[in-house]
C-alpha cells in the first residue's frame, strides 16, 4: 500500500520535472527570439537611417480614413533631436539653477532671521549695560561728592590734605578709534571712563586714609593731653619769681598745675617711658619720649605707675600728684621739650 503510493509520488514528481523542463526551454526559445527580433529591427532601423536622407512621418487615425504625412529630411531630424535634446539640458540645469537658489534663499532668510534675532539680544545687552554704566557714573559722582565732605572736614580739624589725583592721569590709554560712534564705541568709551574715574577715586581715598592715619598718630604722639584732672596753673613757664624767697629771677622749664595730694596724673601723649624713679630736685620723676623729637616730663609725683620701657597711650595714668623734692605745696611739675629744647607746653594742650 505504502509502496504503490511512493510509486504515485515519484511519478508525479518525474512528470512535473518534465513538464517544467519542457516549459523552460520554450521559455529560452522565445528568449532568443526576441532578442534576434530586437537585434535585427535595431540593425534594419540603424541601416534605414543610414541609407536614406529623407524620412517619411504618417499620420493613420483609427478608422484609417484619413492619413496625413509629412517628409522630412534626414538633416532637419537631426537638427530636431540636437534641439530637443538641448532644450532637456537647458530645461534641467534651469531647473537646478532655480532649485540651487531656491535653497539658498531659504538658508538666507534663516540666517537673516538669527542675524536680527542676536541683533535683538545684542541690542537689549547694550541698554542694559547702557543702564549700568550710568548708574555706575552716579555712583562714582557720589564717592567724589563724599569724598569732598571728607576733605572739608579733615580741612576743619587741621589735617594737611593730600591733593586731588587728576583723572586724565589715567585716561589716554587705548580708547576707541576716533569717531567710533557705534553704540558699542560710545559705552566702550563711557567705561574707559568709569574706570579712570573710579582709580582717581580709589588714589584719592587711599591719600586720605593715610593722611588720616599720620594725622591720628601725630595728634596721638603730640602732648595736647591736660596731664592731670583738673587743677589750677600756679606757675607759667618761662621767667618767675624763686617760690623759697629771694628777689632773683630763676627760669622755669614747665608749668606748674596745683591739685590735691594723689590725684591722677596721666601721659599728656603717647610714648616710651625713657626714665621712672626719683632724680635730685624735682624727685619721683617720669619722662616720656614721643615721636617726632617730642618729650614730656612729670615730676614731683607721690608714686608712679609706669616703669622705664613701658609704652603708655595718650591719656594713660602713669601715677599720682604728690609734693615730693622742692615744693611748696601738692602740684605737677609738667614740662614739654622739642629735639631736646624747653617748649612752653601751653603751645600744645
Ligand atoms: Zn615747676
Amino acid at each position: 500500500m505504502l509502496e504503490k503510493f511512493l510509486e504515485q509520488i515519484k511519478l508525479i514528481i518525474r512528470l512535473s520535472t518534465q513538464k517544467l523542463q519542457s516549459l523552460r526551454q520554450r521559455l529560452d526559445a522565445h528568449a532568443l527570439a526576441l532578442s534576434q527580433s530586437m537585434n535585427y529591427r535595431y540593425a534594419v532601423c540603424k541601416k534605414t537611417w543610414h541609407t536614406n536622407s529623407h524620412f517619411t512621418f504618417w499620420l493613420i487615425p483609427a478608422d484609417g480614413s484619413h492619413i496625413a504625412k509629412t517628409n522630412v529630411k534626414k538633416t532637419h531630424l537631426k537638427y530636431a533631436f540636437s534641439g530637443v535634446a538641448a532644450f532637456l539640458v537647458v530645461v534641467s540645469v534651469t531647473i537646478g539653477v532655480l532649485a540651487h537658489f531656491a535653497i539658498q534663499n531659504e538658508n538666507q532668510k534663516q540666517e537673516l532671521a538669527e542675524y536680527k534675532a542676536t541683533k535683538a539680544a545684542q541690542e537689549r545687552t547694550i541698554q542694559e549695560l547702557q543702564k549700568m554704566a550710568e548708574k555706575n557714573q552716579k555712583q562714582l559722582a557720589y564717592l567724589a561728592q563724599l569724598e569732598d565732605k571728607v576733605r572739608q572736614e579733615m580741612a576743619k580739624s587741621g589735617t594737611a590734605l593730600p591733593p586731588k589725583t587728576d583723572v586724565a592721569e589715567f585716561a589716554g590709554k587705548g580708547g576707541p578709534a576716533l569717531g567710533d560712534s557705534s553704540p558699542m564705541g560710545y559705552m566702550l568709551e563711557q567705561e574707559k571712563n568709569i574706570d579712570n574715574v573710579a582709580k582717581a577715586k580709589k588714589a584719592d581715598l587711599e591719600n586720605l586714609l593715610s593722611a588720616i592715619e599720620s594725622e591720628n598718630y601725630r595728634r596721638e604722639v603730640t602732648p595736647s593731653q591736660w596731664p592731670t584732672a583738673g587743677g589750677e596753673i600756679t606757675s607759667y613757664f618761662g621767667g618767675r619769681s624763686n617760690p623759697f624767697g629771694g628777689y632773683d629771677y630763676t627760669w622755669h622749664s614747665g608749668i606748674d598745675i596745683a591739685n590735691y595730694y594723689g590725684a591722677p596724673v596721666y601721659a599728656a601723649a603717647s610714648g616710651y617711658v625713657q626714665q621712672s624713679g626719683r632724680y635730685a630736685g624735682n624727685a619721683r620723676n617720669i619722662l616720656i619720649s614721643q615721636d617726632k623729637g617730642l618729650t614730656t616730663a612729670y615730676a614731683h609725683m607721690s608714686s608712679l605707675a609706669v616703669s622705664a620701657g613701658a609704652y603708655v597711650k595718650k591719656g594713660q595714668i602713669i601715677g599720682y600728684v604728690g609734693s615730693s623734692g622742692y615744693s611748696t605745696g601738692p602740684h605737677l611739675h609738667f614740662e614739654v621739650l622739642k629735639n631736646g629744647k624747653h617748649t612752653n607746653p601751653l603751645s600744645y594742650i
